[in-house]
């Protein structure tokens, strides 16, 4: 047996280090809502991802679904169904109607060229994608956006530390939303964010988080419980202090897996576009199956013959999934583009501390199942 390879693997800082922070906690006895680490944590992701305003939460999923109520978002709103179940569930928690609009056989994100034709009187939202930290074509949606008189949220999960032309990714669209769960580039455990460009967007995000809570006895609305605890928040502190290093490694791998698989044929690599610092949350490969020999089930199950463990991000599509596939914009037919890549798509190893030695095996084996 060779040792097993799985898709991801968290990273988490030294233990030793943690424990002043613990100990911290221990002599404050303020385990949450909005204690030191809570503020702390948050001041310091804002300079560290270079935005105004961030909120953080317990999960990306909460993020995603106050995210729509901050905005007070109804209606219909246009998504892509390349992408992590959460994001359209959000928008069912909320009683929204996604509408799916085909993706970009480049960028994997929501096709820009193809969005004004799903706008009806009822679309209140645009709400894309950073695919694979694969930064959307802002500028493009915010036009769109502008024109109809459209929100636009971004599920940034894969977009942490993504910066375009220089700045945060985060800076467009009316919001961003980040995950921190485990198998994400930067892990509080569980956790995650929403962006805002304004302070009293965040006030009233805060308040979403915590019961809809304006003082001791005003409850201003049905906000939920979403907020981050002191464990998360001092974890995620301290997290901060590795998260380059982290994303050197990631990018060193990126770069070995560029190499070993270049001249492969039938194996198509993500390429990223000019101008953008990217962060690889996962190393996604092409598989054409005339030119590889192999479907890309048949590869994805044969490294598992091999104790490699890839992932079949994203697949299915989230409009195949049963709560969704009756909607209209949900047939293949619609999603042409989407249905391709779903099936022709695997993510590969790809974690802080996959060694260079894995690599070069999961490479090796891939180019020798193809001469074979
Ligand atoms: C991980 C992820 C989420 C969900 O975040 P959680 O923190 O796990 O709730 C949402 N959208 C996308 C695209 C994700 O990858």
């Amino acid at each position: 047996m060779s040792k097993k390879i799985l898709v991801t693997q968290p990273a988490l800082p030294p233990l030793e280090e943690f424990v002043p922070y613990l100990e911290k906690i221990w002599d404050n006895k303020w385990l949450t809502n909005n204690g030191p680490f809570h503020e702390q944590f948050e001041k310091e992701l804002a300079e560290y991802l270079g935005v105004k305003y961030i909120s953080v939460f317990s999960n990306g999923t909460l993020a995603l679904i106050t995210a729509l109520q901050a905005l007070r978002i109804t209606g219909e709103v246009i998504t892509t169904p390349f992408s992590f179940v959460a994001t359209t569930h959000s928008l069912w928690w909320n009683n929204i109607k996604p509408v799916f609009v085909d993706i970009d056989d480049k960028n994997y994100n929501v096709d820009p060229s193809k969005i004004e034709a799903a706008i009806t009187p009822q679309t209140t939202a645009i709400m894309p994608v950073h695919v694979y930290g694969n930064p959307c074509d802002v500028e493009e949606i915010q036009r769109i956006a502008d024109i109809y008189g459209l929100r636009v949220i971004y599920d940034a999960a894969h977009a942490f530390a993504v910066r375009k032309d220089g700045q945060s990714v985060m800076n467009w669209g009316d919001l961003s939303i980040l995950s921190f769960h485990a198998t994400k580039v930067f892990n509080t455990i569980e956790g995650g964010a929403i962006v805002c460009q304004d302070e009293k967007t965040k006030q009233r995000i805060d308040l979403l988080k915590n019961f809809g809570f304006r003082n001791e006895t005003t409850v201003i609305e049905p906000g939920i419980n979403a907020k981050m605890n002191e464990l998360q928040a001092a974890y995620g502190s301290l997290q901060l202090k590795y998260v380059d290093s982290y994303i050197a490694k990631r990018l060193q791998s990126a770069k070995l897996y560029d190499e070993l698989l270049k001249d492969t044929p039938g194996i198509t690599c993500m390429k990223v576009e000019e101008g953008v610092s990217h962060t690889y949350p996962y190393y996604p490969v092409r598989v054409n199956a005339l030119e590889y020999g192999m479907t890309r089930d048949e590869l994805y199950f044969k490294l598992q013959e091999y104790d490699i463990f890839g992932r079949r991000y994203f697949y299915p599509l989230i409009s195949d999934f049963p709560t969704y596939k009756g909607l209209p914009s949900a047939s293949a037919s619609n999603l042409p583009v989407a249905t391709q890549v779903s099936k022709e798509i695997v993510c590969l190893p790809m974690y802080a501390n996959l060694e260079a030695e894995d690599i070069v095996r999961i490479c090796s084996l891939i180019n020798e199942l193809q001469a074979r």
